[in-house]
Parts: structure tokens; C-alpha cells; sequence
């Protein structure tokens, strides 16, 4: 591991699979020292074994209040000090109307997706404003802004992380610390839509039936951009759609 005082120091939520896999993949080779957090620790250890000792796998439900807000005590005191935190844990479960859908999904996804990344925030940025420096950068969704029927919480779970990134940005001018909220479209290579299936692989493939969609590593190349512009440049609001989606 890399001395302390060079280190720049990411923290990647939802880091099992998916983006988040890829984002770790990619800010490993740009020079960070990457915590990648998520529920199953198997999965983050593999990806210790492929990425090496610069990856610090931390087994983290971002449900799990407590720990979210113990979370610079929980990691190692020489990686505690974020330079970047990537708040991209989310789902989405079920795609059926209003009226048909489950509470039960409904409760999850707000609590990962709105209270999850709300209390990770929390938690990391009085370090970076003390500091004055450091960088949010949220996964969003196009969901939050285009409806579409089904999408009801899932997308205004997307349309709070939108107002949140944007309203942080607005209380946070003049700390150096920036807040961008990446907005992908229709994504394949993550388990995203098998979750939003619960494993119903058919219906999660008819969603990419006339669309080549983007990849995981597109969404690592464009955080990984986001993140190495000059610091007096903050992107906001960053949308990438596949070039085939209307
Ligand atoms: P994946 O299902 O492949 O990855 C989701 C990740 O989130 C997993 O690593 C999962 O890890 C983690 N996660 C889920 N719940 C929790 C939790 N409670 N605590 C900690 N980690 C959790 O999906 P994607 O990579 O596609 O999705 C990543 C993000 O991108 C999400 O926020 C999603 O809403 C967003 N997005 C996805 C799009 C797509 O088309 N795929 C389009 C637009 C946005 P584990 O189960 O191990 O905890």
C-alpha cells in the first residue's frame, strides 16, 4: 500500500458489481486507493485478488444506519480522510404500476437509494469541507427526470438524489468541495435488472431487446472524468443515454 501522505482516497458504495465494480477498476488505475464497500464481502475480496492491495474491501449495507455514520471510525484510521466518495449503491425492484407494486420495495428503495446515500454524505462530508477539498460525485438516473409507467419510487428516489446533488451544490459554494450527480440511461453488464426482476431473467432481458446499451465501463470513464477536471470545475449534472434509447 502506498505511503499515507500521497494517498487520494476513494470510497465507492454498491462496489460488488456492476458500476461500481467498474468505477473501483477504473479509479484503482488512475492512482487512488479505493475502499469499495458493499454487502457481500465475497464479492469485494475477489476484487481485491484481481485489483490488488490498493482496494480495501469493506462490507457495508447502507441501510444499516449506524454504521453508515460510524463509517470513518469503521475504516482504517490511515484511509479515513476521503478525497472522493461515490455514492452509487442503489436499485430499483419492480417495474409494475402503483397500484400492483409491493410497500416492501418500495421502503427498500428509498432507503438504499434516498436515505442510504443521504446518510453517507452525512458522514463524509465534514471531513472534506474541513479539509476543503474533496468531491461527491452521486449515480443518478435519467429515471429521475423522464417518467415512465412503473418508474413511479424508483424515479422519484433518482429525482431526490438530482435536487439533493444540486441543493448540496448551493451550500457548499466557497468550500472548494464539489457535488456532481451522474445520470446514466438503459445500462447492460450489471445485475441491475436482474434485481429489479427479482431473477426473472426473461423479463429482464426484453428491456434490451432493440437497444445496445451503455456498459459499465462508459459510466467508469465518465466518472473517472468527472473526477480529474481541475478542481475549480464542477460538473453538475452529467446525462449519458445509449445512442439507440429514445
Ligand atoms: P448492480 O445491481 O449491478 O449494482 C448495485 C450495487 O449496489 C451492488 O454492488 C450492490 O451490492 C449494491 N447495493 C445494493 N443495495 C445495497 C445496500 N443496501 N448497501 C450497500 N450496497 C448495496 O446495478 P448497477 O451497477 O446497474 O447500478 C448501480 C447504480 O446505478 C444504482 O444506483 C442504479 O440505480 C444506477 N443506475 C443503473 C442503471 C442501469 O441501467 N443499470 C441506469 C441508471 C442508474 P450488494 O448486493 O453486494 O450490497
Amino acid at each position: 500500500m502506498t505511503q499515507k501522505t500521497n494517498l487520494r482516497i476513494a470510497l465507492v458504495t454498491g462496489a460488488s458489481s456492476g458500476f461500481g465494480r467498474a468505477i473501483c477498476t477504473r479509479l484503482i488505475a488512475d492512482g487512488y486507493v479505493v475502499i469499495a464497500a458493499a454487502r457481500r464481502i465475497d464479492r469485494l475480496q475477489q476484487l481485491q485478488d484481481e485489483l490488488g492491495s490498493n482496494l480495501y474491501p469493506l462490507e457495508l449495507d447502507v441501510r444499516d444506519l449506524d454504521s453508515v455514520a460510524r463509517i470513518k471510525e469503521i475504516i482504517p484510521e490511515h484511509l479515513s480522510d476521503i478525497d472522493l466518495l461515490i455514492n452509487n449503491a442503489g436499485l430499483a425492484l419492480g417495474i409494475d404500476p402503483a397500484q400492483k407494486a409491493s410497500l416492501n420495495d418500495w421502503l427498500t428503495m428509498i432507503e438504499t437509494n434516498v436515505i442510504g446515500l443521504t446518510c453517507m454524505t452525512h458522514a463524509i462530508l465534514p471531513g472534506m469541507v474541513k479539509k476543503q477539498s474533496g468531491h461527491i460525485i452521486n449515480i443518478g438516473s435519467i429515471a429521475g427526470k423522464y417518467p415512465y409507467p412503473g418508474g413511479n419510487v424508483y424515479g422519484a428516489t433518482k429525482a431526490y438524489v438530482a435536487q439533493f446533488s444540486l441543493n448540496l451544490r448551493a451550500d457548499l459554494a466557497g468550500t472548494c468541495v464539489r457535488v456532481s450527480d451522474v445520470q446514466p440511461g438503459l445500462c447492460g453488464g450489471t445485475e441491475f435488472s436482474a434485481v429489479r426482476f427479482h431473477g426473472d431473467s426473461e423479463k429482464a432481458n426484453a428491456l434490451y431487446a432493440n437497444v445496445e446499451p451503455i456498459l459499465p465501463a462508459d459510466i467508469a470513464e465518465t466518472v473517472a472524468w468527472v473526477a480529474a477536471l481541475p478542481k475549480h470545475v464542477n460538473i453538475n449534472t452529467i446525462e449519458l443515454m445509449p445512442t439507440a434509447q429514445s
